[in-house]
């Protein structure tokens, strides 16, 4: 069914799945197995253009290189916003591949079959795939780090838009006069202004400044700084600062969640990035807000859950979109349609 409606092919052999961030690429082997081997890791930020196609190109001929050859295509998930007309990312973390042709470049310059998607829709079919979700046909997923990524995976299959910009659910306004949004967001009250790691930050700054006698408080008199990953382990600790703020993350976060209850019927809401580190001091708050607010009888079958990728949920997922042919946009594949 997969091969007719994309006209692509599965590839059976050995895959690359690359996760191009905005700091640092992620790229590792991937055999039939779904088996990874020789992950390799390079700093991104700084390059310019032709820096960053070759920096690429060495990472995955280090791959090759190291497994021994086998690779018949090359998946990358990029934190960008892409036009399948063109191919091209249009708002983009990665400032050198704006507007550029990436999938025909990085295709040329390998010399493999190489398709290109947006980072939350690979960590999404990975999930549905391999991951928590593995067998679910309707995933809703939410990456929550400094900003949040979505991804959708509806009937089986990663659910883009009509030209691909589709599932910015972390854009979805819950606060019709809320904070403006960040980077090249125009709008204000976003789910992302109110429950991101950004907004984790801002709301344990605020509450330690009342509460400075806890251990969170103590750790910024240490001259520590303030971060997600810190408030998380403190949350997990027993500081009530810190677990109070996540806390209020997992309750907003579950008033965006009921919107994406109400409206996909999901078998699975699935929570990744760093912030999910905090596991059930976010989730069941958040939970419990769609118990009481979604409609039946989807908030009575959905479920919601870590994910069980972590880091690594963008290779993979970009390595099994390169082996199921698909993807926003896609080079050198046989049976590629433009
Ligand atoms: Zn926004």
């Amino acid at each position: 069914m997969r091969r007719e409606r994309y006209g692509g092919r599965v590839v059976e052999r050995g895959v690359i799945g690359v996760d191009l961030g905005g700091t640092k690429l992620l790229a590792g082997a991937v055999d039939a197995d779904l088996g990874i081997h020789h992950r390799t890791n390079r700093p991104v930020y700084g390059l310019d253009q032709d820096g960053l196609v070759q920096m690429v190109a060495d990472a995955v001929q280090e791959i090759r290189t190291a497994v021994g050859g086998g690779i018949e295509a090359v998946g990358f998930g990029i934190p960008c916003t892409f036009d399948s007309r063109t191919g091209r990312a249009v708002q983009a973390a990665n400032a050198p591949i704006l507007d550029m042709a990436f999938h025909d470049v990085m295709s040329e310059r390998l010399g493999l079959p190489v398709i290109v998607d947006n980072d939350a829709n690979c960590a999404a079919l990975c999930e549905a795939r391999v991951g928590v979700g593995a067998g679910c046909s309707e995933l809703v997923l939410l990456t929550i780090g400094t900003g949040i990524g979505g991804g959708l995976v509806l009937g089986g299959e990663v659910y883009r838009g009509w030209i691909g910009g589709g599932a910015e659910m972390g854009h979805m306004v819950v606060e019709m006069d809320g904070p403006p949004c960040q980077s090249n967001c125009p709008n204000h009250g976003c789910l992302e202004t109110v429950c991101s790691g950004t907004a984790l930050v801002r709301i344990a700054s605020l509450a330690v400044a009342r509460r400075p006698d806890t251990a969170l408080g103590h750790a910024l008199e240490e001259g520590r700084e303030l971060t997600g990953p810190l408030i998380t382990r403190l949350a997990q600790e027993g500081d009530p600062v810190a677990a109070d703020a996540i806390a209020l993350i997992g309750r907003r976060l579950g008033i965006g969640l009921v919107s994406l209850v109400n409206i996909f019927n999901p078998q699975m809401v699935v929570i990744g990035g760093g912030v999910s580190a905090a596991g059930e001091l976010l989730l069941e708050p958040a939970r419990e807000i769609v118990r009481e607010r979604a409609l039946a009888p989807n908030r009575d079958v959905v479920r919601i859950e870590a994910a069980a990728f972590g880091a690594e949920a963008g290779m993979v997922g970009a390595a099994l979109a390169a082996r199921e042919g698909i993807g926003v946009a896609r080079a050198g594949y046989p049976e590629a349609v433009s």
